[in-house]
């Protein structure tokens, strides 16, 4: 890369040395080439029209922070980033809430953000844009007179064709990622349903070469799947719980859930089906424990303060029914968890239960296999509909809308002969190790350095 890189991400890391998954994925690339990190610092409170602003001092490379008002933390980032697109990418456009004041929000945060690093990038810089906040980004740059690389990332599911019409007409994903020389999608389901949309929507033709091909432009669209930093989460899992007796009060058969409070995450059904499980087991002295880790999230918005409720009504009534004087069911733990102790509890645990309805990727589900003790590893059950599932084959595979079929993985799972375990475990390891997190972004960069947005006369000749 001749330039420097510039990344931009909604967040931008505080810490030194930002613990876990992409953020630290992305501090370690950043680390080693140098350049700028762009994102929103919620302590940081601008007036809009400033430029961005340095934040600490790290000496690798810049941190640069843009300011959101109290309106465009509305607009923007609760109104249309996360009541919009994030239904509309996980299939529940149910749960849009449309305005136009989150339309011109998004719009005015995107076009303020693209003049404040236009700012601070030369020509032969590669600004890497991430996730469903900045869809409009490149668009922006481009009418400023960017020309140099500008690569998207989407950690989201791509949504399908039919789901669009729940977006405003003006906001046309097509034409917004037509202005970025690459498009990065997690799986090949996503790229499919990408490509379909560039069809349909701009008449754009796909190319030998899996480009698309848009007037006299051209837009690589391809998947590559984020994974965990394999090495460091295998080594953190390994290491003695230190607290005995939390050690002691978790034996037994653990079955656990780690996920954002979030409608995707498919919670209520998944606790119906541990309430299912419990309810057909043949061997009733068999004490299975379902340890459900949540941390709340987008509070603020209605579709969340909903689901939260209807979370403790189904756990209330799960305990009040299944309890023992000696045994809680279910532990539902409402708060983030250090990640060292959160290792340790993917180990101890018989059973990863990841059931999402709709999810990019879902690390979770990479984090309990790397967790794993291989003479002994626990059972992934997982949904197909996330994003993991499309490689990780040899986990139990389950329909999150199905409470009959989940609850029989779950005692297919607690009862599995220990060379079947170890045989899913390896496989599903092997998949965990192809996608590790630090040549997710060196693959990524290298395509992205690699792509040629103007088309050639040698295109045009191999496409006839
Ligand atoms: P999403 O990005 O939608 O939240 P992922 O499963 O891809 O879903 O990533 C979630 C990340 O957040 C994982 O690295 C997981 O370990 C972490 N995480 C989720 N819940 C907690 C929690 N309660 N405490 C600590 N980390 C958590």
């Amino acid at each position: 890369m001749s330039g420097k890189l510039i990344v931009v991400s909604n967040r931008i890391p505080t810490a030194a040395t930002p613990a876990g998954g992409l953020v630290y994925a992305l501090h370690e690339t950043l680390r080693k080439t140098g350049g700028i990190w762009v994102g929103s610092d919620p302590e940081f409170h601008a007036s809009p029209s400033r430029s961005l602003t340095e934040i600490g001092d790290q000496s690798a490379y810049r941190r640069l922070a843009f300011g959101l008002t109290e309106l465009d933390h509305q607009t923007f980032y609760l109104g249309f980033a996360n009541s919009v697109l994030w239904p509309v990418c996980h299939r529940r456009g149910d749960l849009v809430r449309m305005s136009r004041r989150f339309e011109q929000g998004y719009r005015r945060v995107n076009k303020r953000l693209a003049q404040q690093i236009f700012e601070v990038a030369k020509v032969d810089d590669t600004i890497w844009v991430h996730d469903y906040h900045f869809f409009p980004l490149a668009s922006e740059l481009r009418k400023l007179g960017f020309e140099g690389k500008i690569g998207f990332f989407l950690h989201i599911p791509f949504p399908a064709l039919g789901d669009l019409g729940a977006l405003p007409l003006e906001a046309s994903l097509a034409r917004w990622l037509a202005d970025y020389d690459l498009v990065g999608l997690q799986t090949r389901a996503d790229v499919a349903r990408c490509l379909e949309m560039f069809r349909s929507e701009l008449g754009a033709e796909l190319m030998n070469d899996g480009k698309i091909k848009y007037g006299d432009q051209t837009v690589g669209v391809r998947s590559f799947p984020i994974g965990i930093d394999v090495d460091t989460f295998v080594a953190t899992a390994k290491r003695p719980m230190a607290d005995a007796k939390l050690a002691a009060d978790l034996s037994g058969d653990i079955v656990i859930g780690v996920d954002r409070l979030d409608y995707s995450k498919g919670l209520p059904n998944r606790f119906r089906a541990f309430g299912r499980y419990l309810e057909t087991r043949t061997d009733k002295s068999r004490r299975a424990s379902l340890l459900q880790i949540a941390p709340p999230t987008r509070e603020e918005v209605t579709a969340y303060q909903d689901i939260r409720h209807e979370l403790e009504e189904l756990a209330g009534r799960l305990n009040g029914e299944n309890a023992e004087l000696d045994w809680t069911p279910l532990r539902y733990i409402h708060r983030n968890i250090d990640r060292n102790l959160l290792a340790k509890l993917y180990r101890i645990a018989r059973v990863g239960l990841v059931t999402p309805f709709a999810d990019g990727m879902n690390l979770v589900a990479k984090e309990y296999i790397a967790a794993q003790d291989p003479n002994d590893p626990g059972v992934l059950v997982l949904s197909r509909m996330a994003g993991a599932a499309e490689d990780m084959t040899q986990a139990l595979l389950v329909n999150p809308y199905d409470i009959e079929e989940m609850s029989e993985a779950l005692t297919q799972a607690l009862n599995m002969p220990l060379q079947e375990r170890q045989d899913r475990y390896e496989a599903c390891m092997a998949q965990v190790k192809a996608t590790d997190v630090g040549r997710w972004s060196e693959n990524y960069l290298s395509a992205l350095k690699d792509s040629r947005r103007k088309l050639s006369w040698d295109s045009f000749s191999s496409t006839g």
